[in-house]
């Protein structure tokens, strides 16, 4: 069964095609800067294996619909591609930012479901609009394949009100559904359900905590598989400071700025999501140059890795407290998979909460593997695994499919 999958942001549109008989990627992409006047388009043909094929162009893509026509032409041509034709795509997963209260789940599109995305655009007016493009460019181009929709927001719908609701006027609530959401669900989620086999237990019986340290970062309490809470809110630019993204400041940070800068909020808001977070503090966002910068002795990187790390800490203490109880601790992403550093300062001072790391496993660990890196004696275990959240919309995709099928072979006996 293939499964295409498309993470369609504002300018930008992300590609996978999988098999998921074989759980191999067949070809995987990006098409970048939509609607500038040169786009880029990188097209990797059965990437990993010695089949392994690059291309890249820079051509005038005009809008989503331009770029994922290229996407088609891509896949199915004689040098690039891996499939002869659409037909064979079985189903598309969309990646979706924000299904806001409407969408607890993937779902298959049909109009209703497209006009649900479109009442979410107030609470995600950057990233929604993409993710209808893809959708609409996919109806249209391959009309036939089922579409999904898999939410970022959806597996933190499973909060309860004191973990989601802020403590401002509830008309604010009710009117606007200003409260937390969560992002990077996808990823939480299969997260999770890794950590569940890794412990041989069922996704129910499974507490932990996620850390997923990107170049946006996120962490999820989860109880009894299910998120209970996450650092993420309305917006992902709530919780642990990431690349460019300042994380929790001050709520008055913005009337102060306003006060004694004379900024407006869109340029508050514009400097609190692109300017800040570890660029902000040291002039770099990518954590491999931090750590080239503090090897020559530069004490602004230094900070920013310590305070990138104690709030890390300051998270899990947090969940540790709402868990009452929890089998692991799991690193993923980018920084959480590959930053000994980062994971040895992030979890120093655990070992009295019961989650003790091992400094020479955690230094050891394989890039790419599934390690547990605590000491035998842990009562809580650290894992680090790595994320695969394009898998994870492909899962969902066809999960959904599938129920579909059985529905429809219900109904007609
Ligand atoms: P992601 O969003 O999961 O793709 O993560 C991207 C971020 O991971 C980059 O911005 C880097 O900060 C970080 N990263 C990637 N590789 C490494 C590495 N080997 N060591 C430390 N950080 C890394």
């Amino acid at each position: 069964m293939k499964i295409l999958i498309l993470n369609s942001g504002s300018s930008s549109v992300k590609y996978q095609l999988l098999d998921m008989t074989e759980q191999t990627v067949l070809a995987s992409g990006l098409v970048e800067r939509i609607g500038e006047a040169t786009s880029k388009v990188k097209h990797v043909r059965r990437p990993g294996t010695d089949q392994e094929h690059s291309h890249s162009e820079a051509m005038s893509i005009r809008d989503h619909a331009t770029g994922l026509t290229r996407v088609v032409e891509l896949i199915t041509g004689p040098e690039t591609g891996v499939i002869a034709s659409v037909s064979e795509i079985q189903g598309i997963g969309h990646r979706i930012v924000h299904g806001g209260e409407a969408f607890s789940a993937p779902t298959l599109v049909d109009e209703a479901v497209i006009q649900g995305i479109k009442d979410q655009i107030p609470l995600a007016p950057l990233h929604n609009p993409g993710g209808l493009a893809g959708i609409e460019t996919a109806l249209r181009l391959m009309p036939g394949v089922p579409n999904v929709a898999v939410f970022d927001t959806a597996f933190h719908q499973t909060m309860s009100p004191e973990a989601y609701r802020y403590a401002i006027p509830k008309e604010l609530y009710s009117e606007l559904k200003i409260r937390r959401y969560g992002f990077h669900g996808t990823s939480h989620f299969y997260v999770a359900k890794q950590c569940a086999r890794i412990l041989k237990k069922s996704l129910q019986e499974t507490s932990c905590i996620t850390v997923h340290l990107g170049n946006g970062c996120s962490m999820a309490a989860v109880k009894h598989g299910k998120c209970i809470d996450t650092s993420m809110g309305l917006t992902p630019l709530a919780g642990l400071v990431m690349g460019t993204r300042s994380g929790d400041v001050d709520p008055a940070l913005h009337a102060f700025l306003a006060d004694n800068k004379g900024l407006s909020i869109r340029e508050i808001d514009t400097l609190l999501n692109k300017e800040s977070g570890l660029k902000g503090m040291c002039g770099h966002n990518d954590m491999r140059d931090i750590h080239d910068l503090i090897a020559q002795g530069d004490t602004d990187a230094q900070v920013a890795l310590r305070v990138f790390c104690r709030r890390v800490t300051q998270y899990i203490g947090q969940y540790l407290a709402l868990l009452d109880g929890t089998d692991a601790i799991c690193f993923t992403a980018g920084i959480g998979e590959n930053d000994a550093t980062v994971r040895r300062l992030s979890c120093a001072t655990l070992a009295g909460l019961g989650a003790i790391l091992d400094t020479q496993r955690n230094a050891d660990a394989l890039r790419g593997q599934v390690t547990e890196i605590s000491t035998p004696a842990s009562l809580i275990k650290i894992f680090i695994i790595p994320t695969n959240e394009e898998l994870e919309i492909a899962t969902q995709t066809m999960e959904v499919l599938g129920a579909k099928e059985a529905e429809r072979e219900s109904g007609t006996h």
